[in-house]
């Protein structure tokens, strides 16, 4: 029946027409970011002596499933460096895998939704805007520790030791009575 519908229909709009808005007007107002929003990388450095974290082992873009990783190591200094990085974010499936193989913590996601790129090339990001990025963006919560040490198999319990029990030796001989 037509009439029925539209009644329907109306109350349907009544109902929502007093509900509290779940959009927001951005972006004039923000919507918190979650702490584990994967947004795109930067690259870390040593908060104490202002050293880069990556140390070019290659294990980010070994692990990578889009092969959208680049890491060229140099050694110097007495240690290992990344030379160059690259990580093209276009082919990027946003897996977190290469955060979380990274020994030294020196790849991490920032929680920003905020980043456009306007050509293909621009998707491409080198060393120095990864590293840009620590500073530009508030970092995820996750690191590669983090990761590995939540995703850990639960260690096993010990089970209490059994009490001592006083074997035939260590049992203390029968008092002598005067009779005996
Ligand atoms: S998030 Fe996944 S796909 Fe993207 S660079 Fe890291 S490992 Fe590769
Ligand atoms: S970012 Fe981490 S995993 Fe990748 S090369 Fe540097 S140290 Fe190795």
């Amino acid at each position: 029946m037509p009439v029925k519908d539209t009644l329907d229909a109306l109350v349907v709009t009544l109902k929502n027409l007093f509900r509290k808005p779940v959009t927001v007007q951005y972006p004039k107002v923000h919507r918190p970011v979650p702490e584990r929003f994967r947004g795109i990388f930067a690259l870390t450095t040593n908060p104490e002596t202002g050293e880069e974290n990556c140390i070019g082992c290659k294990l980010c873009e070994n692990i990578c499933p889009s092969h959208v990783i680049t890491v060229i190591p140099e050694k110097r200094e007495g240690r290992n460096w990344a030379k160059e990085f690259y990580l093209d974010l276009g082919p990027c499936i946003f897996c977190e895998l290469c955060v979380q193989v990274c020994p030294t913590d020196a790849i991490v996601m920032v929680k920003t939704n905020e980043v456009a790129f306007f050509t293909r090339d621009s998707l491409v990001l080198d060393k120095a805007t990864l590293m840009e990025n620590e500073k530009k963006y508030p970092l995820n919560w996750t690191t590669g520790s983090k990761l590995r040490e939540m995703q850990a198999p639960p260690k096993p319990q010990r089970k209490p030791a059994p009490p001592k029990t006083e074997g035939p030796s260590q049992q203390k001989p029968p008092e002598k009575t005067k009779e005996s």
